[in-house]
């Protein structure tokens, strides 16, 4: 009896131990299970990420055009686009946002490319004259030189070298005197014909540039204004006076900054209005610094330039 008793416990125990060896796999074959499901789980999160910034440059590719290369092409080509419409309008929502001001690159380019200044010295040629041309040199800008007839023969040697420096010709007139000046369209006009000869004389070169003494306003009439038209002239006056014949100091530069920046806001082109003097000569450094620092580019207004009037 105690031996078939002693049997069925070793037979239950050979049978719990199966028991427990079956249990050991199936905790073994889960524990598999799980291992190998693991990396597959890692792997869809990896494939996951690696999806999501594709299915964003499919998005790009979608917008722009198809490849790569001529997409990045179209995206450059945009931005010439946008610089030739920028100028043309006076005021561009791009131009209130400082910001892609200051961080695109390509913004300093639209600046450089289309701010044109002129740079207008009236009532010469005076003795000053060779030391402007000296600083214009420096900095390789022109300008423009509305000049009287008696000075133009006392200077005929540096008016005959200033056409080839890239500079202007304009005509101011003989007297300077506004009652003489402004008698009569005729004399108006004797005037501007009588500097018109002399230049000619001087130069070989014939101009359609002419300023009026003290402006046209108030003194140009409709009538004197039809005259010179007829003759073939185009009034210029300016839009920003230096007042160069009044300060004698630092005031010069900044009365003709401040006009420049009020200006620059309005999208004007800015035309310098500055006399041979020698305040001028000392401050003129001063005023193109600025001007270059500014990415303006100086210019000299020809036959098609439209001019700038007093109204
Ligand atoms: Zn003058």
């Amino acid at each position: 009896m105690l031996e078939l008793l002693l049997e069925k416990r070793r037979k239950r125990l050979r049978r719990y131990k199966w028991f427990r060896r079956g249990q050991s796999l199936v905790f073994l074959l889960v524990f598999l299970l799980m291992f190998l499901s693991s990396p597959k789980l890692i792997d869809t999160e990896i494939m996951g990420s690696i999806e999501t910034p594709e299915g964003v440059s499919a998005e790009i590719g979608e917008v722009l055009p198809q490849d790569k290369l001529p997409s990045g092409q179209a995206g450059s080509g945009k931005e010439p686009e946008a610089q030739a419409v920028e100028p043309q309008e006076p005021s561009s929502a791009a131009d209130d946002c400082e910001f892609p001001e200051k961080f695109a690159p390509e913004n300093d380019g639209i600046e450089r490319e289309v701010k044109i200044a002129y740079l207008t010295f009236d009532d010469g040629p005076t003795h000053y004259l060779t030391d402007i041309l000296q600083i214009l040199a420096e900095s390789e800008v022109p300008a423009t030189f509305f000049m009287l007839e008696p000075s133009m023969s006392a200077h005929a040697d540096v008016l005959s070298r200033m056409a080839e420096e890239g500079h202007a010709f304009g005509l101011h007139g003989v007297t300077h005197k506004r009652k003489q000046f402004y008698a009569s369209q005729e004399s108006v006009l004797g005037e501007m014909n009588t500097a018109q000869a002399k230049l000619q004389e001087i130069t070989g070169i014939k101009t359609v540039l002419i300023r009026t003494p003290y402006g046209s306003k108030p003194y140009m009439t409709p009538a004197y204004r039809e005259a010179v038209g007829a003759a073939g002239y185009k009034l210029w006056d300016w839009n920003v006076d230096s007042k160069d014949w009044f300060y004698r100091d630092e005031r010069l530069v900044s009365h003709t900054l401040k006009q420049i920046e009020v200006l620059e806001k309005k999208k004007v082109t800015p035309v310098i209005l500055l006399h041979e003097r020698k305040e001028t000569v000392q401050f003129l450094p001063q005023i193109l610094a600025y001007l270059q620092s500014k990415n303006y580019v100086l210019k000299v207004p020809d036959a098609e330039t439209e001019p700038v009037q007093f109204k």
